[in-house]
């Protein structure tokens, strides 16, 4: 302890049994408690490695944790109290932003909203965008490899990221940080660290891709029978706006339903009564380089056609300002937080190719149907890029604590055979943490978890990093 505050200051060590630590120990969703040996918060990369040289000499397991926003228990500690929670929230510096090269290079822990706002300032866009961007850090994006609202347009933060600079188990440092769009100088470290949820390593800093802010973006809700045809309308959209659509996602009734309960206050004015009988719900996003007059009519044409083509579309309703397309995202927004009123849920988050997505729904709604009668599929997420998020909430009047504890590992089973029936993987976008470790165990092929176990071994053969996460 002694040495870890004189590495860092003794103000940013938090001993174990100390105070209240239960804002680094317990998981947003409230399912892990852990407790740590130390929280330590160094306030750079050389502190970063002199903490980690030290976990090493002593061979202390070391949790990296930014926002601590997981949804997958993949940033607390376990309970044996043995671990050392290492806070990246002090690395909080943007160190620069090359317009014309069009790059900001930002620490670890730089809330997300925070690098947007400084790409913005800029005159250009972080388009990586998601639920949790108000609390969640860039470190923790990156080693989840986060995707969002926008993916289906710009990528997950894999796609966003040209640099990185990491610490290993040891204590050295790699300093990554090149703005570099081609890189084929040997083994791709930067997409090795990217996704493997700080099991390998810490990574410390980043070099993030950014883009043009487009002109104007175009909003509207649309409702369709079925999921076909609202993935008939994607591709259409997609051919006809030469691949603008930014975002497209869909909601179930379920989905709606619960905002209309929980939420009646987000439920947008113009889209008739809340809680009304209907499809599924579309809300679609576009971007044009021209200004809004010509986009919006051109939008207009585009959404009116459709409607013509496509005999499952029902109502169309493009946001007609930026007020109104702001309450279309918070609909939307909404459904997590619904959820959340309701009580826990069985959260799967996974992607199929998006050509098998409606016979995947219709497949594992019924497989989930026939072992929990009453049982009811929230589904809602990204279609556009094959990204579901497909929750199963307890029958009307079950306790859904008492659901989860009977149910939980059959549905997985059920809903995780059926994803890989369809091709599918268990997890799009939240990562494998300690939720689906055993999952992966099962639906990841042999030769895969042999590589990525042989990979665990050469680059933390002491095990220390972020232990009972993914393998
Ligand atoms: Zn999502």
């Amino acid at each position: 302890m002694a040495d870890l505050a004189a590495s860092v200051g003794a103000d940013h060590v938090l001993p174990g049994d100390g105070a209240d630590l239960s804002a680094y120990t317990v998981d947003q969703r409230r399912r892990y408690r852990g407790r740590a040996w130390a929280v330590v918060s160094p306030g750079g990369t050389d502190e970063v490695a002199a903490v980690l040289r030290l976990a090493h000499a002593q061979r202390v397991p070391v949790v990296p944790q930014g926002g601590n926003t997981s949804l997958v228990g993949g940033a607390v500690p376990d309970d044996s109290g043995r671990a050392l929670l290492l806070s990246l929230r002090r690395l909080n510096r943007i160190r620069g932003v090359d317009a014309d090269n069009r790059t900001l290079t930002a620490e670890a822990g730089v809330i997300l909203q925070t690098a947007q706002q400084a790409a913005e300032a800029a005159g250009l866009l972080l388009p990586l965008s998601l639920a949790a961007e108000g609390s969640c850090t860039l470190g923790g994006n990156l080693a989840s490899n986060a995707g969002g609202v926008q993916v289906l347009r710009y990528g997950n933060a894999r796609e966003l990221c040209l640099g990185l600079e990491v610490v290993t188990p040891a204590g050295e440092v790699w300093d990554g940080l090149r703005g570099l769009r081609k890189d084929n100088s040997g083994y791709d470290l930067r997409d090795l660290y990217i996704g493997s949820e700080g099991t390998l390593g810490v990574i410390t800093a980043a070099v993030l891709r950014l883009h043009p802010r487009p002109r104007t973006v175009l909003t509207a809700l649309a409702s369709c029978a079925g999921l076909d045809d609202a993935l008939a309308l994607f591709e259409r959209l997609q051919a006809r706006s030469g691949g603008a659509l930014t975002a497209f996602e869909v909601m179930n009734p379920q989905a709606l339903a619960l905002v209309a309960h929980h939420r009646p206050g987000d439920w947008p004015a113009g889209l008739g009564p809340a809680g009304a009988a209907r499809g599924w719900t579309v809300l679609l996003e576009l971007s044009d380089p021209r200004e809004a007059g010509p986009a919006q009519a051109r939008f207009e044409a585009l959404l009116a056609e459709a409607l013509g083509a496509i005999p499952g579309l029902g109502d169309l309703h493009p946001a007609q300002s930026l007020a109104q397309a702001r309450a279309f995202w918070r609909l939307r927004e909404a459904i997590p937080h619904a959820q959340a009123a309701d009580g826990l849920n069985i959260k799967h988050d996974i992607a199929l190719p998006v050509s098998r997505l409606p016979a995947f729904v219709a497949a594992a709604d019924a497989a989930v149907r026939a072992l929990c009668p009453g049982a009811r599929p929230v589904t809602f997420g990204h279609v556009g890029d094959g990204n579901l998020h497909h929750n199963v909430m307890a029958p009307p009047g079950v306790a859904p604590a008492d659901f989860l504890a009977a149910n939980e590992a059959h549905v997985n089973r059920v809903v995780y055979d059926c994803v890989e029936a369809h091709g599918g993987t268990i997890s799009a976008e939240h990562g494998i943490g300690q939720l689906k470790r055993e999952a992966l165990q099962r639906h990841q092929s042999p030769v895969a978890l042999a590589l990525m176990r042989r990979l665990k071994a050469a680059l933390d053969p002491e095990g220390l990093m972020n232990p009972g996460r993914v393998l």
